[in-house]
């Protein structure tokens, strides 16, 4: 399983920046795990095969490449784009995006060769499918609805949390796999911004820390990812005083093989 996160923002020579200011994992060239960055940083590759989208929650930061993506392909999608997600966040897409003001509601409009976006709700804990992926969606404790995901093709297994604050059925998820192969798990504020990370449900390296005390598997390699821009060198330098286990930042742009 080929896992990339996309970068966000260039540097003065058009080179990618360690920043991650958007979500967007793209699984295997063909799936997109959030829509940050989809439309501004796809391949000519990822463009062509991504046709599905699969949503944690409906944050700015998750979802602004989306109606994007979805626009730049119109005129030639033979297929509709499958936006896979709760159906609490359907709902804000609808009313909040793709309400005609903000930007066009494309669930109702056919380009020549039909639909363009296709909704397809899923329930938490059922396993649905995402082109040749297995997903199995499990709640997570952020300050909208919000999922983390269990993902495997049959062949490799891995989960990614998504944004959250401390959380237990996650972990009790994770913890029931007979094998993991990487678990991406967010860290989005500095120790010092606790109160911050409480109020706003993400996790700091501290936090993170005593949450992966829950987590059984032990050789398992751990991704941290969500890192908000701002405090990236703070955040990078405190997990690494932790000296966590198994723990690393997931790189902006590498493609990673699971
Ligand atoms: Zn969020």
């Amino acid at each position: 399983m080929k896992l990339q996160l996309l970068p966000t923002t260039f540097d003065e020579f058009g080179r990618a920046t360690a920043q991650q200011h958007l979500a967007c994992f793209v699984i295997d060239d063909c799936v997109a795990i959030d829509a940050g960055s989809l439309a501004m940083a796809a391949s000519e590759i990822q463009r062509e095969k991504i046709r599905d989208i699969v949503l944690t929650h409906a944050h700015l930061d998750h979802i602004a490449g989306l109606p994007l993506f979805v626009d730049d392909l119109f005129a030639s999608l033979k297929k509709p784009i499958r936006v896979h997600a709760a159906p609490e966040v359907i709902e804000t897409l609808e009313r909040d995006v793709f309400n005609w003001s903000v930007y066009p509601r494309f669930s109702e409009l056919n380009n020549q060769y039909g639909e363009v976006l296709n909704y397809r709700p899923f329930q938490s804990e059922k396993v649905f499918q995402a082109a040749h992926l297995d997903f199995k969606a499990v709640e997570v404790n952020h300050k909208v609805p919000s999922v983390g995901f269990i993902i495997s093709d049959k062949k490799t297994k891995i989960a990614l949390s998504g944004d959250t604050a401390e959380m237990n059925k996650f972990w009790s998820a994770v913890n029931k796999e007979k094998n993991l192969d990487a678990l991406l798990v967010e860290c989005a504020f500095p120790d010092n911004l606790k109160d911050l990370a409480y109020s706003s449900h993400h996790l700091t390296p501290k936090i993170l820390r005593a949450e992966l005390g829950k987590f059984r598997h032990r050789n398992c390699p751990i991704f941290a990812i969500n890192l908000k821009p701002m405090y990236r060198q703070q955040i990078v330098s405190e997990l690494e005083d932790l000296q966590i286990e198994n723990l690393e930042i997931l790189e902006v742009g590498r493609v990673y093989d699971f």
